[in-house]
């Protein structure tokens, strides 16, 4: 298959799922169990996100090699949606030298003493690099939002009624800047529906391998499932752009989850028209006299 027709094909799975405007969104028009009508085996499925992360990787390469854009993927969702799976698959075929991943857990006292944006801001991607948010500053309008004694723990002088609103603006900005400034940035809502968290729970108790993952904490937010949803709503409500794309990946299928991270990266990626860099006469000399140097040593 040609490039071109691969690209359309992408094109044509992530855009139902792709919100660069938030006026208007509701979670409620995005289906959790949602395959676009694909039903594919499990090999079919793994030999597409295959050739989509072999070609990511090809990308990658380029980026790295450019040193202009970084990429920045943030990954947002319940427990057991399936974050680490997909950053495990998606990410599978590139060279970990250009690509890193953070998890963010709850903050330490240090991260506490300062404003909220400080420690993410210090993972962000160098140029040429990807990096990956595992929960990232988002958390700040979510599990902060949710429960207001973890609000209360960061002591801030003046909490006002608006304090929501201001946050997410405060994050669209820093978006907006960050675009400016050269980084990509993508983020992944894994829409899981409480009925599949249900079962993939029931599926770590009843799996001796899968204990370790097991968290009571995670039985106990699930308890506040109707204010997580109402914060992610309004947190792409008021941080969807075009610059900044939300994409409500629907997560009650692993393979489908996969594959639409996947193609939403090679094509935000592909849209760079990257290219390796071009060498000027200086280095092209240079390159001849070493051609000439190594031919003619013993
Ligand atoms: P996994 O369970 O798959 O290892 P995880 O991302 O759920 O991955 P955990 O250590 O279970 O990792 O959970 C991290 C916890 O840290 C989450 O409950 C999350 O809500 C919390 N957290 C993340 N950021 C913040 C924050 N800024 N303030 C308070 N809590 C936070
Ligand atoms: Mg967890």
């Amino acid at each position: 298959m040609a490039r071109q027709e691969v690209l359309d094909r992408i094109q044509k799975y992530v855009d139902p799922f792709r919100v660069t405007r938030g006026k208007g969104f509701r979670l409620k028009s995005f289906d959790p169990g949602d395959t676009c009508g694909l039903q594919l085996g499990k090999g079919e499925a793994a030999d597409l996100l295959a050739r989509g992360t072999q070609w990511l990787a090809e990308e990658q390469d380029m980026l790295y090699a450019q040193d202009c854009w970084s990429l920045l993927l943030v990954f947002q969702a319940m427990d057991a949606a399936g974050k680490d799976g997909t950053i495990k698959h998606v990410m599978s075929g590139v060279n970990p030298q250009g690509c890193q991943v953070f998890s963010f857990k709850q903050p330490s006292r240090e991260d506490l003493d300062h404003d909220f944006m400080w420690r993410y801001v210090k993972c962000l991607p160098e140029r040429g690099r990807i990096g990956i948010f595992n929960r990232s500053y988002y958390e700040e309008v979510l599990v902060v939002r949710v429960h207001p004694e973890v609000l209360k723990r960061q002591r801030l002088p003046d909490v006002g009624k608006k304090i929501w609103d201001q946050r997410l603006s405060d994050i669209a900005h820093f978006e907006d800047y960050l675009t400016r400034q050269g980084t990509v940035i993508l983020k992944f809502f894994l829409h899981v529906s409480r009925a599949e968290q249900k079962r993939r729970f029931m599926q770590r108790l009843d799996r001796p391998q899968k204990h370790w993952k097991f968290s009571s904490a995670d039985i106990r937010e699930r308890g506040f499932w109707g204010d997580y949803m109402h914060a992610f709503e309004e947190a792409i409500r008021a941080t969807a752009a075009p610059r900044a794309p939300w994409f409500v990946v629907p997560a009650d299928n692993k393979w489908f989850t996969r594959l639409i991270v996947a193609a939403a990266i090679v094509e935000a990626v592909e849209k760079l028209d990257l290219s390796y860099p071009k060498i000027d006469a200086a280095k092209k000399k240079e390159l001849a006299a070493a051609r000439v140097a190594l031919a003619r040593e013993r």
